[in-house]
Protein backbone atom coordinates (compact mmCIF):
# COMPACT_ATOMS: atom_id res chain seq x y z
CA UNK A 1 0.00 0.00 0.00
CA UNK A 2 1.16 3.38 -1.07
CA UNK A 3 1.49 5.22 2.76
CA UNK A 4 1.11 8.54 1.62
CA UNK A 5 -2.71 7.27 1.25
CA UNK A 6 -2.76 7.87 4.96
CA UNK A 7 -2.79 11.44 4.43
CA UNK A 8 -6.23 11.77 3.10
CA UNK A 9 -7.31 8.97 5.51
CA UNK A 10 -6.33 10.57 8.54
CA UNK A 11 -7.75 14.41 6.86
CA UNK A 12 -11.20 12.32 6.01
CA UNK A 13 -11.84 11.33 9.23
CA UNK A 14 -10.77 13.97 10.97
CA UNK A 15 -13.18 16.19 8.75
CA UNK A 16 -15.65 13.61 9.64
CA UNK A 17 -15.12 14.44 13.29
CA UNK A 18 -15.91 18.13 12.67
CA UNK A 19 -18.84 17.17 10.30
CA UNK A 20 -20.42 15.19 13.40
CA UNK A 21 -19.64 17.82 15.98
CA UNK A 22 -20.96 20.21 14.15
CA UNK A 23 -24.01 18.57 12.89
CA UNK A 24 -24.23 17.41 16.81
CA UNK A 25 -24.45 20.83 18.62
CA UNK A 26 -25.45 23.48 16.04
CA UNK A 27 -29.36 22.68 15.71
CA UNK A 28 -29.20 22.19 19.98
CA UNK A 29 -27.17 25.09 21.09
CA UNK A 30 -26.04 27.28 18.35
CA UNK A 31 -22.75 27.38 18.78
CA UNK A 32 -19.84 25.33 19.12
CA UNK A 33 -20.14 24.28 22.83
CA UNK A 34 -19.31 20.66 24.73
CA UNK A 35 -21.10 17.71 23.49
CA UNK A 36 -23.22 15.54 25.37
CA UNK A 37 -25.04 12.38 24.90
CA UNK A 38 -28.22 12.91 22.24
CA UNK A 39 -29.84 10.17 25.05
CA UNK A 40 -29.37 11.43 28.48
CA UNK A 41 -27.85 15.01 28.14
CA UNK A 42 -24.63 13.82 30.01
CA UNK A 43 -21.72 16.11 28.26
CA UNK A 44 -18.91 13.77 26.89
CA UNK A 45 -15.76 15.01 27.25
CA UNK A 46 -13.56 15.35 24.69
CA UNK A 47 -11.57 12.31 24.47
CA UNK A 48 -14.27 10.13 24.78
CA UNK A 49 -16.40 11.83 22.08
CA UNK A 50 -13.64 11.77 19.52
CA UNK A 51 -12.52 8.06 20.07
CA UNK A 52 -16.45 7.41 19.18
CA UNK A 53 -16.81 6.15 23.00
CA UNK A 54 -20.55 5.51 24.14
CA UNK A 55 -22.23 7.29 26.82
CA UNK A 56 -20.42 6.52 30.26
CA UNK A 57 -23.61 7.68 32.02
CA UNK A 58 -26.25 5.59 29.93
CA UNK A 59 -23.76 3.90 27.76
CA UNK A 60 -25.66 4.69 24.70
CA UNK A 61 -23.59 3.87 21.43
CA UNK A 62 -22.89 6.67 19.30
CA UNK A 63 -25.13 7.15 16.42
CA UNK A 64 -25.29 4.86 13.21
CA UNK A 65 -24.90 8.47 11.33
CA UNK A 66 -21.72 9.49 13.28
CA UNK A 67 -20.01 6.16 11.26
CA UNK A 68 -21.44 6.94 8.23
CA UNK A 69 -20.33 10.19 8.20
CA UNK A 70 -16.85 9.17 8.99
CA UNK A 71 -16.76 6.79 6.59
CA UNK A 72 -18.03 8.22 3.69
CA UNK A 73 -16.10 11.73 4.35
CA UNK A 74 -12.78 8.99 4.21
CA UNK A 75 -14.19 7.81 0.98
CA UNK A 76 -14.35 11.27 -0.40
CA UNK A 77 -11.58 12.83 0.68
CA UNK A 78 -9.60 9.24 -0.24
CA UNK A 79 -11.60 10.07 -4.17
CA UNK A 80 -9.98 13.69 -4.34
CA UNK A 81 -6.49 13.14 -3.28
CA UNK A 82 -6.82 9.92 -6.05
CA UNK A 83 -8.43 12.28 -8.49
CA UNK A 84 -7.81 15.62 -7.56
CA UNK A 85 -10.97 18.21 -9.46
CA UNK A 86 -9.18 20.37 -11.68
CA UNK A 87 -11.50 23.43 -10.49
CA UNK A 88 -10.74 24.26 -7.05
CA UNK A 89 -7.89 22.69 -6.06
CA UNK A 90 -7.27 20.04 -2.44
CA UNK A 91 -7.61 22.55 0.21
CA UNK A 92 -10.63 24.51 -1.15
CA UNK A 93 -12.50 20.94 -1.66
CA UNK A 94 -11.89 19.62 1.62
CA UNK A 95 -13.34 22.67 3.48
CA UNK A 96 -16.30 22.76 0.62
CA UNK A 97 -16.84 19.51 1.64
CA UNK A 98 -16.87 19.49 4.85
CA UNK A 99 -19.42 22.67 4.81
CA UNK A 100 -21.75 20.40 2.37
CA UNK A 101 -21.93 17.88 4.66
CA UNK A 102 -23.02 19.66 7.84
CA UNK A 103 -25.60 21.13 5.75
CA UNK A 104 -26.57 17.42 4.39
CA UNK A 105 -26.70 15.92 8.06
CA UNK A 106 -28.40 18.93 9.61
CA UNK A 107 -31.40 19.52 6.47
CA UNK A 108 -32.13 15.80 6.66
CA UNK A 109 -31.92 15.25 10.31
CA UNK A 110 -33.75 18.52 11.71
CA UNK A 111 -35.08 19.77 8.47
CA UNK A 112 -33.26 22.88 9.25
CA UNK A 113 -30.81 24.93 7.34
CA UNK A 114 -29.52 27.40 10.00
CA UNK A 115 -28.68 31.31 9.11
CA UNK A 116 -24.90 31.09 10.49
CA UNK A 117 -24.28 28.07 8.49
CA UNK A 118 -25.51 30.07 5.28
CA UNK A 119 -23.71 33.60 6.55
CA UNK A 120 -20.55 31.02 6.87
CA UNK A 121 -21.07 29.75 3.67
CA UNK A 122 -21.89 33.02 1.35
CA UNK A 123 -18.23 33.67 2.31
CA UNK A 124 -16.71 30.08 1.23
CA UNK A 125 -18.56 30.39 -1.33
CA UNK A 126 -17.41 34.20 -2.73
CA UNK A 127 -13.46 32.44 -2.09
CA UNK A 128 -14.39 29.23 -3.91
CA UNK A 129 -16.12 30.78 -6.88
CA UNK A 130 -13.85 33.58 -7.26
CA UNK A 131 -10.66 31.54 -7.38
CA UNK A 132 -12.31 28.89 -9.34
CA UNK A 133 -13.83 31.01 -11.93
CA UNK A 134 -10.34 33.26 -12.09
CA UNK A 135 -8.56 30.25 -13.18
CA UNK A 136 -10.52 29.39 -16.01
CA UNK A 137 -9.22 31.11 -19.23
CA UNK A 138 -6.61 33.06 -17.23
CA UNK A 139 -9.92 35.22 -16.37
CA UNK A 140 -8.31 37.24 -13.36
CA UNK A 141 -9.65 38.23 -10.14
CA UNK A 142 -11.98 40.65 -11.27
CA UNK A 143 -14.23 38.83 -13.42
CA UNK A 144 -14.17 35.54 -11.58
CA UNK A 145 -15.33 37.50 -8.59
CA UNK A 146 -18.27 38.57 -11.26
CA UNK A 147 -19.01 35.46 -12.15
CA UNK A 148 -19.32 34.36 -8.57
CA UNK A 149 -21.95 36.89 -7.62
CA UNK A 150 -23.59 36.32 -11.16
CA UNK A 151 -24.24 32.40 -9.74
CA UNK A 152 -25.04 33.85 -6.62
CA UNK A 153 -27.87 36.06 -7.65
CA UNK A 154 -29.25 33.33 -10.21
CA UNK A 155 -29.20 30.88 -7.31
CA UNK A 156 -30.56 33.29 -4.87
CA UNK A 157 -33.29 34.70 -7.36
CA UNK A 158 -34.70 31.28 -8.47
CA UNK A 159 -35.10 30.13 -5.05
CA UNK A 160 -36.66 33.16 -4.00
CA UNK A 161 -39.42 33.00 -6.76
CA UNK A 162 -40.12 29.68 -6.28
CA UNK A 163 -40.16 30.04 -2.38
CA UNK A 164 -43.02 32.85 -3.38
CA UNK A 165 -44.87 30.52 -5.37
CA UNK A 166 -44.75 27.58 -2.96
CA UNK A 167 -45.57 30.09 -0.36
CA UNK A 168 -48.72 31.39 -2.06
CA UNK A 169 -50.01 27.47 -2.90
CA UNK A 170 -49.52 26.96 1.01
CA UNK A 171 -51.87 29.72 1.27
CA UNK A 172 -54.24 28.77 -0.12
CA UNK A 173 -54.16 25.12 0.78
CA UNK A 174 -54.67 26.53 4.21
CA UNK A 175 -57.86 28.59 3.15
CA UNK A 176 -59.14 25.26 1.80
CA UNK A 177 -58.48 23.26 4.91
CA UNK A 178 -59.74 26.18 6.96
CA UNK A 179 -62.85 26.04 4.41
CA UNK A 180 -63.00 22.14 5.25
CA UNK A 181 -63.31 22.48 8.71
CA UNK A 182 -59.99 21.22 9.27
CA UNK A 183 -56.90 22.77 11.08
CA UNK A 184 -53.58 24.50 9.20
CA UNK A 185 -51.01 21.77 9.31
CA UNK A 186 -48.65 24.48 8.77
CA UNK A 187 -47.07 22.33 6.03
CA UNK A 188 -44.30 24.17 3.77
CA UNK A 189 -43.09 22.62 0.38
CA UNK A 190 -39.75 24.45 -0.02
CA UNK A 191 -38.02 25.65 3.07
CA UNK A 192 -37.01 29.59 3.49
CA UNK A 193 -33.59 28.08 4.40
CA UNK A 194 -33.17 26.47 1.04
CA UNK A 195 -33.15 30.03 -0.53
CA UNK A 196 -30.06 31.24 1.41
CA UNK A 197 -28.40 27.95 0.10
CA UNK A 198 -28.91 28.18 -3.37
CA UNK A 199 -27.44 31.58 -3.12
CA UNK A 200 -24.18 29.95 -1.16
CA UNK A 201 -24.16 26.99 -3.69
CA UNK A 202 -24.48 30.00 -6.46
CA UNK A 203 -21.28 31.85 -5.32
CA UNK A 204 -19.66 28.55 -5.11
CA UNK A 205 -20.26 27.08 -8.32
CA UNK A 206 -20.82 30.66 -10.42
CA UNK A 207 -22.19 31.27 -13.63
CA UNK A 208 -23.02 29.08 -15.67
CA UNK A 209 -22.56 26.16 -13.62
CA UNK A 210 -25.08 26.80 -10.82
CA UNK A 211 -27.56 26.53 -13.14
CA UNK A 212 -26.66 23.06 -14.18
CA UNK A 213 -26.58 22.30 -10.71
CA UNK A 214 -29.99 23.52 -10.22
CA UNK A 215 -31.17 21.10 -13.03
CA UNK A 216 -29.19 18.53 -11.37
CA UNK A 217 -31.14 19.08 -8.24
CA UNK A 218 -34.68 19.60 -9.16
CA UNK A 219 -34.17 16.36 -11.57
CA UNK A 220 -32.73 14.45 -8.50
CA UNK A 221 -35.38 15.47 -6.14
CA UNK A 222 -38.12 15.31 -8.38
CA UNK A 223 -37.56 11.91 -9.03
CA UNK A 224 -36.92 10.70 -5.39
CA UNK A 225 -40.25 11.90 -4.39
CA UNK A 226 -41.56 10.25 -7.61
CA UNK A 227 -40.91 7.04 -6.11
CA UNK A 228 -41.83 8.09 -2.54
CA UNK A 229 -45.33 8.53 -4.04
CA UNK A 230 -45.32 5.59 -5.83
CA UNK A 231 -44.23 3.30 -2.64
CA UNK A 232 -47.44 5.40 -1.14
CA UNK A 233 -49.30 4.55 -3.77
CA UNK A 234 -48.29 0.82 -3.35
CA UNK A 235 -48.84 0.61 0.19
CA UNK A 236 -52.33 1.95 -0.01
CA UNK A 237 -51.47 4.79 2.00
CA UNK A 238 -51.83 7.79 -0.56
CA UNK A 239 -53.70 10.89 0.02
CA UNK A 240 -53.19 13.93 -1.47
CA UNK A 241 -51.93 15.30 1.46
CA UNK A 242 -48.67 13.45 0.91
CA UNK A 243 -48.17 14.90 -2.53
CA UNK A 244 -47.70 18.06 -0.46
CA UNK A 245 -45.32 16.65 1.96
CA UNK A 246 -42.23 18.29 2.77
CA UNK A 247 -39.60 17.35 0.94
CA UNK A 248 -35.69 18.26 2.58
CA UNK A 249 -34.64 19.67 -1.15
CA UNK A 250 -31.46 20.54 0.19
CA UNK A 251 -29.55 18.23 -0.23
CA UNK A 252 -30.69 17.09 -3.53
CA UNK A 253 -28.65 20.76 -4.73
CA UNK A 254 -26.41 19.86 -2.38
CA UNK A 255 -25.59 16.32 -4.82
CA UNK A 256 -25.92 18.19 -7.88
CA UNK A 257 -23.56 20.78 -6.77
CA UNK A 258 -20.79 18.18 -6.14
CA UNK A 259 -21.41 16.37 -9.48
CA UNK A 260 -20.45 19.93 -10.86
CA UNK A 261 -17.64 20.60 -8.32
CA UNK A 262 -15.96 17.16 -8.50
CA UNK A 263 -17.04 15.07 -11.33
ZN1 LIG B 1 -26.07 9.12 27.83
Amino acid sequence: MDISLLVPVLFGWIAGLFINYASDVLPITRQFSQPACANCQTAFSWTEYLTLRACHHCRTRRSLRTWIVQFATVASILYLWLYPPNGLGLLLSLIVLTYFGIITVIDLEHRLILHPTSAFGAILGLIAGTYLHSRINDNGLLIGLGMSLLGGLFGFGVMFVLYQIGALVARMRARRMQAAGQPDDEEEALGGGDVYLLGVLGLMLGWPFIFNAFIIGVISGGLISLLFIIALFVQRRYSSEALMTFIPYGPYFILGAMYVLFL
